[in-house]
């Protein structure tokens, strides 16, 4: 298997994809309708603009590229837009992929691998979430990949679609090359908009919520490289193409850290200061999200190659000579 459709692939955690399939003998083709994506991150790629709910499109580009296999990283990300906007994320992130997965059940396109999250859980019951802690959903966003993720199992009994289903906890950092990296118009997630204040282009970063039940009161959150979810989309590709079945695996460092921590991490990695501010709750945001990975390491032989630290610091190279 080569040929492979990255849906979103002009994205933040789908470009980094991308470049480790070319890095390892794929050929990855982009397929983006660029409303989050930028061109700049795929250079060199093979690209096709167009939108994920347009089914005729997508045939004629399996049909192009001979597509065996699709990646699916186009979605709506942001909790706290997706309580005040309900309707964008159902719409995008379910009735079009439901959309996606019919073209590929016309086409006889049989492997998927879907990018969910770990907003699926809601709040925690347990210390750490595995793959089989509850998902009771507390967020539109995580509602909308739960969804995809039962539609995934039905379409898997009617019609063999094999998917794999990945649960990213706090994707950051960038490539270490520093041409690729997160670039979010506005941006809302905390990594970039920490080290947007380091740089001096915002002029504070505000903590949301400083009265959890967590060791500081801020959030919790478990951070994980990007390019460590690219190589787990690798892995779990290829364990499914070998097997022929579906998975789940829940793809996080381990480790939480609150969001005071990750602020004073990137007060040391960079050695600047800047002005930190205390703000009300955000809607939709659980007290603690953190993974158990072991079934991820067990199943796949995943392995995370970069630590907080290292994250902070391939994010900080890139805000200072991000080109997009
Ligand atoms: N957060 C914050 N200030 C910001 C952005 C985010 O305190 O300017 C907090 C947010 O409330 C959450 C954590 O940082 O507890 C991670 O949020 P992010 O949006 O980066 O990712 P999410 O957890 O929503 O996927």
């Amino acid at each position: 298997m080569k040929n492979i459709l990255v849906v979103g692939g002009a994205g933040y955690i789908g470009s980094h994809c991308v470049k480790m399939l070319k890095e390892r003998g794929y050929n990855p083709v982009v397929y983006d309708n660029l409303s989050k994506g930028h061109r700049a991150a795929v250079r060199g790629i093979k690209f096709e603009k167009g939108d994920l709910g347009d089914k005729k499109k997508l045939a004629r580009v399996f049909k192009k590229h001979d597509i065996e296999a699709v990646m699916h990283f186009a979605a709506f990300i942001e909790v706290g837009e997706s309580v005040k906007e309900p309707a964008r994320y159902y719409n995008n992130n379910i009735v079009k992929v439901i959309s996606l997965l019919d073209a590929m059940v016309e086409n006889g396109i049989k492997y998927f691998v879907f990018s969910s999250t770990a907003a699926t859980f809601g709040e925690p019951v347990e210390p750490k979430i595995s793959e089989a802690h509850p998902q009771n959903p507390i967020n539109p966003y995580g509602q909308s990949k739960l969804m995809v993720e039962k539609v995934l199992k039905d379409y898997d009994k009617a019609y063999g679609l094999k998917s794999s289903v990945l649960r990213y906890f706090n994707a950051a950092g960038a490539d270490d090359g520093g041409k690729i990296g997160e670039s979010h118009t506005p941006e809302t997630h905390l990594l970039p908009i920490i080290l947007q204040a380091a740089a001096g282009k915002r002029e504070s970063i505000k903590i949301f919520g400083t009265d959890y039940p967590t060791k500081d009161g801020s959030c919790v959150r478990d951070f994980v490289h990007v390019n460590d979810l690219s190589s787990a989309h690798i892995l779990a590709l290829e364990k499914m193409a070998r097997s022929g079945e579906s998975d789940d695996f829940n793809l996080g460092s381990g480790e939480g850290f609150t969001v005071k921590e990750v602020i004073e991490s990137a007060k040391r990695v960079t050695g600047r200061d800047f002005k930190v501010e205390t703000a009300a709750r955000r809607a939709g945001d659980p007290a603690v999200l953190v993974a158990d990975s072991a079934k991820a390491k067990r199943v796949l032989g995943w392995e995370t190659l970069y630590n907080l630290d290292k994250i902070i610091k391939t994010a900080w190279r890139w805000e200072q000579k991000r080109r997009y």
